[in-house]
């Protein structure tokens, strides 16, 4: 009686695996088909400075739209793209949109910056930062309005990311390294490197206010990022608490739900009016919105 229960178990496994590998491969189909039918779009979650309450800048985010209406999160699919060999397709693309979406923001806001996050395969192809400059320049728009998100696991070995952030910096880019104190850079290279900011993560940031140890480790982020003078960007911020005790560390920049989710980039625009207008007014004349 037990033999056709095996029987059963092994067909039921083989069904599985073969459901995953149909599901790659056609993911691989699916992204390629993406690229060529234009579904990805980017939306824009503002950077906010904490001590004026100005919005200085974005991060461009991807979406993907499928064709039946499903939403892929880039979690799921930016690996995808990087094991399938198709990011940097993908980042082309995502350059394309913000140089033209950076062009409307620039004519309004000379000073702010868009952030775009850049992947291992990007960031050490020298041909990415040039097709950037050129898509920069006919649009209308410079490279310091472009802040370049780098994460620990993209950079590398520290000998590689040396040479890639000079020569990032060195075109006039900004340069962050995101999610940090979630790879495993080694600090010695840390102060070693040319960067402008530090992106805490949301890990840290979920953490403030509580005892739990990564709470503690929050603080030293913070004082690491102040003894090599960088500034820092707290990212995932959702409550008012969460964002009293970055400022009180000593903080300078935050995004996160608290302040705006992602938009496009129209809604930016507007978005950076009216906080440029808070800004300027003292609170008693806020006009109430409606
Ligand atoms: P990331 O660069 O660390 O981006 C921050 C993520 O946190 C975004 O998720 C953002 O929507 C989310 N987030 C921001 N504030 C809050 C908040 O207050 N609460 C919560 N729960 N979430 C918040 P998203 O857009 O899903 O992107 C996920 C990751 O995908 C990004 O993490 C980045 O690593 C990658 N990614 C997104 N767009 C691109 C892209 O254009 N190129 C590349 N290479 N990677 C991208
Ligand atoms: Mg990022
Ligand atoms: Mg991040
Ligand atoms: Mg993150």
């Amino acid at each position: 009686r037990l033999v056709p229960l095996y029987l059963l178990g092994g067909l039921l496994l083989a069904g599985a695996i073969y459901a995953l590998a149909r599901q790659r491969l056609s993911f691989k189909a699916d992204l390629r088909y993406a690229l060529e039918h234009k579904q990805f779009y980017m939306v824009y979650q503002p950077v906010m400075e904490l001590a004026t309450g100005r919005c200085v800048g974005a991060e461009a985010l991807i979406r993907w739209n499928q064709s039946d209406g499903q939403m892929v999160s880039p979690l799921v699919f930016i690996p995808a793209a990087e094991e399938h060999g198709l990011i940097q397709q993908v980042t082309l693309q995502v350059m394309e949109m913000v140089a033209r979406d950076a062009a409307d923001l620039i004519r309004d806001y000379p000073e702010t910056h868009i952030a775009i996050n850049f992947s291992a395969e990007d960031l050490h192809s020298p041909e990415t930062e040039a097709r950037l400059q050129t898509l920069l320049k006919d649009a209308g728009a410079a490279s310091s309005n472009i802040l370049i998100e780098a994460t620990e696991r993209g950079l590398m070995t520290p000998e590689k990311a040396k040479a890639v952030l000079i020569s990032v910096r060195s075109s006039g880019f900004k340069v962050a390294i995101d999610d940090f104190g979630t790879g495993n850079s080694s600090l010695s290279y840390l102060a070693t490197y040319d960067l402008d900011f530090l992106k805490i993560d949301k890990m840290f940031v979920d953490a403030l206010g509580s005892d739990a140890p990564t709470a503690r480790v929050a603080f030293h982020i913070i004082e690491i990022a102040r003894s090599l003078g960088l500034q820092m960007i707290a990212e995932g911020v959702e409550t008012q608490a969460q964002c009293d005790i970055l400022t009180g560390a000593g903080v300078q920049y935050a995004q996160g739900w608290l302040f705006g989710k992602p938009m496009p980039m129209r809604s930016l625009v507007e978005f950076i009016g009216q906080r440029h207008r808070l800004a300027d007014v003292p609170p008693e004349h806020v006009p109430a919105t409606t």
